[in-house]
């Protein structure tokens, strides 16, 4: 997929990322397999006792640290990710009120990737009407290799952004060195920057931990969190795609616009039934005792999942045209 900004403003940078807001399909990392304990001979890896900031911090520009802080270390040690993260070297620390960020990059990065997730928060929260009590995670991945050791994602390359919902509390890694076909990076680009991180958030928001149920349709894990990212700064194609709910693969290879749709479904259903419901049904999936997805719906909107679907469809060509997206992009 090939994709480039439609703003007259943006239109020199031309930009191509393949996931839109990117996955959190992966393969699921054993949780409280590894203790920190368990290695004596990583200096970053040891007990999280002795891991504290004051041990490694020599500080770049007032705020930002060297090496792994007590937040970093107490949230992972119950994720096998944790000796990923801390054998990587050269990392970096920022911490505000509401987000530790951890990279192996330039300082300049960790500090645009801290202020994005800092206005993305709030904004996201009181959306999902669900308050993080602990800081959000972000680890910002300086290459590819980087990216793939702290996901254990084979589609890393194809993400701009991956949400980790295993451990404590989920986590977001942002691959910042990632290069997409015509050689922009996500950090590249303010607009869709600000787009990611509120599709990321949302994720880390609302899955719950060690999410992983199938049975959860990735139109409404992706759709949420595209819509969500759309109320700030809207993404869409410049063609209009099929107006048919999207299935797990077409949202997972993004097949004909699989996010966007997914996206615009949820945005009818929140136009439809008000914001609450939609949350309603998608916070009642979400539940690992959950029923049918008609029957949750029925439940959530008093209405007929498969009938919405329809009406939804015969009004695709509407409300696709009456999209006007901040960031666009031409399909292949
Ligand atoms: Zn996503």
């Amino acid at each position: 997929m090939k994709r480039r900004t439609g703003a007259a403003a943006l239109a020199a940078v031309a930009m191509s990322l393949t996931a839109c807001g990117a996955t959190i399909t992966l393969p699921a990392i054993p949780t409280a397999s590894v203790a920190a304990t368990s290695s004596p001979t990583s200096s970053a890896g040891a007990a999280p006792s002795s891991a504290t900031p004051s041990a490694a911090a020599t500080s770049t520009d007032g705020s930002m640290r060297q090496g792994l802080p007590d937040e970093v270390v107490d949230r992972l040690t119950l994720s096998r990710v944790f000796l990923e993260v801390a054998e990587v070297k050269g990392l970096h620390y920022r911490i505000s009120g509401r987000v530790v960020a951890v990279g192996n990059t330039s300082d300049s990065v960790l500090t645009t990737v801290t202020d994005a997730a800092d206005e993305s928060i709030p904004r996201i929260e009181a959306l999902s009407g669900q308050h993080a009590k602990d800081k959000y995670l972000i680890l910002a991945a300086a290459d590819d290799s980087t990216a793939q050791k702290w996901t254990g994602d084979s589609n890393v390359a194809d993400a701009d952004g991956i949400t980790m919902p295993y451990g404590k509390a989920a986590w977001i890694v942002i691959p910042t060195g990632h290069r997409f076909s015509d050689g922009g990076r996500v950090l590249d680009d303010d607009e869709y920057f600000t787009h990611v991180m509120d599709h990321e958030v949302f994720h880390a928001d609302t899955l719950p931990v060690d999410f992983d149920d199938p049975s959860v349709p990735e139109w409404m894990v992706e759709g949420y969190a595209e819509w969500a990212a759309n109320q700030e700064v809207s993404t869409g194609p410049e063609k209009e795609p099929p107006a048919r709910l999207p299935s797990d693969t077409e949202v997972v290879d993004d097949t004909d616009d699989g996010y966007f749709r997914a996206g615009m479904f949820v945005q009818y259903l929140a136009d439809r039934f008000g914001t609450s419901k939609a949350l309603a049904y998608y916070r009642a999936m979400l539940v690992a005792t959950h029923g049918s997805i008609a029957e949750e719906f029925h439940r959530a909107t008093d209405a007929d999942f498969t009938a919405t679907v329809a009406a939804w469809q015969r009004q695709f060509h509407q409300q696709f045209v009456s999209f006007d997206p901040e960031w666009q992009w031409v399909s292949d």
